[in-house]
């Protein structure tokens, strides 16, 4: 019996966000940028570039790795 393969999506707290883009590094699918708008502390904050996109068609694995890496617990994983 086939499997259904594991999407998930993000959620960077942008306000939390220091700028200093581990995540974009390690996402292995390149789903992470950086804002043109910068937040209450000055930093561009990193984006996740599937906001807004349905699930069924997301990259993003939930595998967690960007949110392994952030030193300031920015961001939040979900897996469907
Ligand atoms: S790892 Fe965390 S603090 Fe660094 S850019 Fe990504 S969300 Fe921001
Ligand atoms: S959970 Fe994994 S695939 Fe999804 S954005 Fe983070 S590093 Fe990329």
């Amino acid at each position: 019996m086939a499997t259904k393969s594991k999407r998930g999506f993000i959620k960077i707290a942008a306000e939390l966000c220091k700028g200093c883009y581990l995540c974009e590094t390690v996402c292995p699918f390149n789903l992470i940028s950086v804002s043109d708008k910068l937040n209450q502390k000055g930093y561009h904050p990193a984006v996740y570039d599937e906001e807004g996109i349905g699930i069924e068609k997301h990259k993003c694995k939930g595998c967690a790795l960007c949110a392994l890496v952030c030193p300031d617990i920015a961001i939040e994983v979900y897996r469907e």
